[in-house]
């Protein structure tokens, strides 16, 4: 953990992510407004996501439960709403049931029905987004493309479970049109999925795009990008 930033630098780089945020916005035609920033806070120590709070960012990202469990102790009276985008271990569902408002790493029926159990027991209902690897890449996880929709249909059916959108990590390394390519595979799963109409599913929120390529996400009609390094400096 070398350089995670001060309440000014914070400060300072939330102003230029959200002017990037802005000008991709505007280069798209679309609003600003509609682009949900996630301050992904994962590394970061709680006094240091304190200011982010301070500045205004609401939704904080998480990738471990133990990590969540801690800061979202520890900041409770802040109100932040957690959401987790780290991959879920089923031995994880309690904690992340317990803090998380909303998941975006749903990959697999076994861990819904795992959340689902454990959000009955805690009387809560979570938002989530199924993951998708448009990457097909090995190391990323997520379900296939070909597999979303039986997923999103299974999780439908969890009532403590409301389905929300879609979630994926663009190919990094720099190949533009490599990590356009998984983008517009989000978008096209995304009308697969509204295409088949299941009850109650509407599918508004498209995660894509972090530090390095929100720029082409919101171009490709992202709705929430989540960004770590670049508020908080590098990990
Ligand atoms: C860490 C992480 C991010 C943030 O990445 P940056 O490049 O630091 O903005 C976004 N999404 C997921 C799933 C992550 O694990």
């Amino acid at each position: 953990m070398n350089d995670r930033g001060s309440a000014d630098t914070v400060a300072d780089r939330l102003a230029v992510v959200r002017r990037r945020i802005t000008r991709a916005s505007r280069a798209a035609g679309r609003d600003p407004s509609e682009i949900r920033m996630l301050a992904v806070s994962k590394t970061v120590p709680a006094e240091v996501v304190e200011s982010a709070l301070d500045l205004g960012c609401r939704d904080l990202g998480e990738s471990r439960a133990q990590e969540l469990t801690v800061k979202a102790e520890a900041l409770a009276e802040r109100g932040p709403r957690w959401v987790f985008i780290g991959p879920v271990q089923t031995n994880k569902a309690r904690e992340v049931a317990r803090y998380a408002h909303e998941v975006q790493s749903l990959d697999r029926v076994e861990l819904a029905d795992a959340l689902q159990r454990r959000l009955d027991q805690a009387g809560r209902i979570l938002d989530v987004l199924v993951q998708v690897n448009t990457s097909a890449e090995a190391s990323k996880s997520g379900v296939a493309p070909d597999a979303a929709l039986d997923l999103v249909r299974e999780v439908a059916r969890r009532d403590r479970l409301r389905v929300r959108g879609l979630m994926t990590i663009g190919t990094r390394g720099g190949d533009e049109a490599e990590t356009r390519r998984c983008f517009r595979e989000l978008v096209r799963v995304r009308e697969l999925v509204r295409d088949a109409v299941i009850d109650g599913v509407v599918l508004d929120e498209l995660s894509m795009g972090m530090s390095g390529d929100l720029e082409l996400a919101i171009a490709e009609g992202s709705t929430t990008v989540r960004v770590g390094s670049a508020l908080f400096g590098a990990r």
